[in-house]
């Protein structure tokens, strides 16, 4: 998929090329409701385009379903389509541009396969993180989920960069927040490689993007090699929790995040930042963290589901019934927990204590199983 974009005002403009694995009478995929198709070729011919259904996928803005047909096999299709964009952590503003796939900004989940690509075009006076310049274009490529455009105005943008991390901001009331965040970072990554995951770090060179001002809220999320936050922490709780929690995942991850089994990735990413403030002697923030976590803890169900759906507070539910057995168990133990979901072949629940029972963990494994409903 080549997909020229160009933005005006609070709106994008794109034309996307799909160059499908192979010849089909039939392709569907989806797009951001708010999104419309202006025109839709199949090969050099016109096609007949349907919406199948709307809907809210998991995480993602409302999209809708559509299907193309045509009367003969085609292998590459054409679509212009244009409009604002919605959708978690999703803007565009004159200064600052995030597009990730929880806003399906570009057609999703194809019925057949397809390579990514992006060409941005009409951007000359932007900088786009982790873009390869060409003349005026920038080119893009990743996988369906690392299809994050972060494009930033040159005249604004702000750049600090360690050996590790580079942080992008545009405001320069956070020149002394990025610089504290990448000694921050540096530091976590010390103690991440060197004591809690004991391997090397194979997440090469970080870029981290902050949106603010044009977000001012949302959180944070990680990519290959990519966090995208709203500021690197104004405070060092906050550049802490950013940094030390978005990182471990780069460890913690690989339980399925659209069921309750995501609950493994964030209550393992964030006691891999509880346990580094314990151990960098941060015991404030540690405090603080559980605190905010064990007030909220009572809104939300319990973390297994019956259906096995993704409930709500996975993230805060796990990590108040981590921090249960590291007040029975220990801080060790915790790190034990951590270092074999790190390793599991298959990262579910059930895999954990069973490879928990296996060494020697067993008091814990039944405990926890216990607390999950
Ligand atoms: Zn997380």
């Amino acid at each position: 998929m080549n997909i020229a974009l160009r933005f005006e005002k609070e709106k994008l403009f794109s034309e996307a090329e799909i160059f499908l694995d192979k010849n089909v009478s039939e392709l569907s995929f989806i797009l951001n409701s708010g999104l419309e198709i202006s025109s839709i070729s199949c090969g050099e011919n016109s096609a007949d385009l349907q919406v199948e259904s709307v809907y809210e996928p998991l995480f993602c803005a409302e999209v809708k379903k559509y299907s193309v047909k045509c009367s003969f096999d085609f292998g590459t299709v054409r679509i212009c389509y244009s409009g604002g964009i919605s959708g978690w952590h999703n803007i565009i503003t004159g200064d600052i541009i995030e597009l990730n796939r929880y806003g399906v900004w570009f057609p999703c989940e194809l019925s057949c396969g397809a390579k990514s690509a992006v060409t941005v075009s009409g951007c000359g006076e932007y900088f786009l993180v982790k873009g390869e310049p060409d003349g005026d274009l920038w080119r893009y490529s990743a996988d369906e989920w690392d299809m994050n455009l972060i494009l930033y105005k040159r005249n604004i943008l702000q750049t600090v960069s360690g050996k590790y991390i580079s942080i992008y901001f545009a405001d320069n009331s956070l020149d002394d927040a990025a610089e504290f965040s990448k000694n921050i970072f540096e530091d976590v990554l010390d103690y991440y490689t060197k004591e809690l995951f004991r391997s090397e770090y194979c997440g090469g060179h970080t870029e981290m993007a902050c949106l603010y001002p044009a977000l001012k809220s949302g959180g944070a999320y990680k990519r290959y090699g990519l966090i995208v936050c709203i500021t690197p922490g104004t405070d060092e709780k906050e550049a802490v929790g950013v940094n030390a929690h978005e990182l471990a995942h780069e460890w913690c991850r690989g339980a399925d995040c659209g069921s309750w089994e995501d609950w493994l990735n964030e209550t393992t990413a964030e006691w891999s930042m509880l346990l580094y403030c314990l151990d960098r002697n941060k015991t404030e923030i540690f405090d603080a963290i559980i605190t905010e976590h064990r007030s909220k803890y009572p809104e939300f169900p319990p973390v297994r589901t019956e259906d096995g759906s993704r409930p709500e507070g996975v993230h805060t539910r796990g990590t108040v019934l981590f921090y249960k057995l590291y007040k029975a168990f220990g801080a060790e133990t915790i790190k034990s927990i951590i270092r074999i979901f790190v390793g599991l072949d298959v990262k579910t629940t059930d895999k954990l204590l069973d490879e928990m029972n296996a060494r020697g963990l067993s008091e814990a494994a039944s405990a926890l199983e216990k607390m999950l409903i």
